[in-house]
């Protein structure tokens, strides 16, 4: 759908990174602390570093409040960062390079999960679908043959869909339609931040079939940030798991699923439910909360739940290394390839 000489054409060449984050960093200060004070921060997103390669879909995991959601907000810049690099296809965005902030935010379009939240109530499918692109200098009649196109891709017939509102739709119909807005922009990222997670399970996988079928037929690339590990292991080519505002482990969905390193990655794992009675476990596998992300321990920020801590855990915290191919791990006890 990209012109010839667009400038949301591939630059790098398929080697190169679409997005490379480097160092990204968000407290958000609690309010209290006096004058002359430190107030305190929760450490949200505290040092995160990682690429997505061109026409993959990377999946963000990990319990509630571990951080992937804000990491989500920090690439597509609805929350300012503390700190950190972000690299759009090698370029650096707003005050770290050469890409504007409102090109790059173009490139990249981001799918809720509440869709009903997402989508004005006071306009048709076909114009909020069509708003956009107008925003962005399309023509009225252009943007909305374009809307038409969309709608009819993502499922819902124009003749019967366009002039419905929101409140008209399904939950289903209403995620196809952020969908649709999304690829309005003709971006190369996709965001999807829980994007499946309100729907029935058959809606679901009618829904992810159907951005398996965009992302090859436009060659979009994929960020999905994900509590539920089953749709992960559906949809995903890589995984990423988040602990505490960190990365604790990143690999291959396959091989991280098969094996995983990373004590709080195999403990996530053990408690999705197995489809096989004789492999169904009575024993909560993660036991207790994260700690205080105010105050997060020193050393390994797993520790106090980690049945295998040891005390080099407390005094050090481990750095996230190169485990096997592809595949890196944080954790004391995984020295790694010989
Ligand atoms: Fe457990 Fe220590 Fe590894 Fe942390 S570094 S996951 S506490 S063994």
């Amino acid at each position: 759908m990209t012109a010839p000489g667009s400038t949301l054409m591939d630059r790098g060449g398929p080697a190169q990174p679409l997005l490379t984050v480097r160092g990204l960093r968000k407290h958000f200060a609690l309010r209290g602390g006096g004058f002359g004070r430190d107030r305190a921060a929760v450490r949200a997103v505290d040092g995160v570093d990682f690429d997505v390669a061109k026409g993959e879909t990377l999946a963000i995991v990990g319990e509630s409040g571990c951080g992937k959601s804000t990491t989500a907000r920090l690439i597509a810049r609805l929350i300012e960062p503390d700190g950190g690099e972000l690299l759009f296809d090698g370029e650096g965005v707003g005050q770290f390079g050469g890409l504007a902030l409102k090109d790059y935010r173009r490139r990249l379009q981001m799918v809720f999960q509440d869709s009903q939240a997402s989508l004005n109530p006071r306009l048709t499918v076909l114009d909020a679908v069509a708003y956009g692109p107008q925003v962005h200098g399309l023509a009225r009649e252009a943007a909305r043959e374009r809307t038409r196109a969309l709608l009819a891709r993502v499922g819902l017939p124009p003749e019967v869909f366009a002039q419905r509102y929101p409140h008209e739709l399904s939950g289903g119909q209403r995620q196809r339609v952020n969908i649709a807005r999304a690829l309005a922009f003709e971006p190369r990222l996709l965001i999807l931040d829980e994007a499946v997670a309100a729907l029935d399970k058959s809606v679901q996988a009618q829904v992810l079939n159907l951005l398996q079928e965009l992302k090859a037929e436009q060659g979009l690339t994929y960020l999905f940030i994900s509590h539920d590990l089953q749709v992960v292991h559906y949809i995903a080519d890589r995984v990423l798991v988040m602990y505490l505002g960190q990365v604790v482990e990143t690999g291959p969905v396959d091989a991280l699923y098969a094996a995983p390193r990373h004590p709080y990655t195999r403990a996530l794992l053990a408690a999705v439910p197995s489809m096989d009675p004789a492999h169904r476990t009575e024993r909560p596998p993660l036991a207790g909360d994260p700690p205080d992300p105010v105050n997060p321990p020193a050393g390994c920020r797993f520790r106090d739940r980690c049945p295998l801590a040891f005390s080099r855990c407390a005094a050090e915290a481990p750095l996230l290394r190169i485990a096997a191919p592809a595949h890196a791990v944080a954790c004391h006890l995984d020295a790694g390839p010989p």
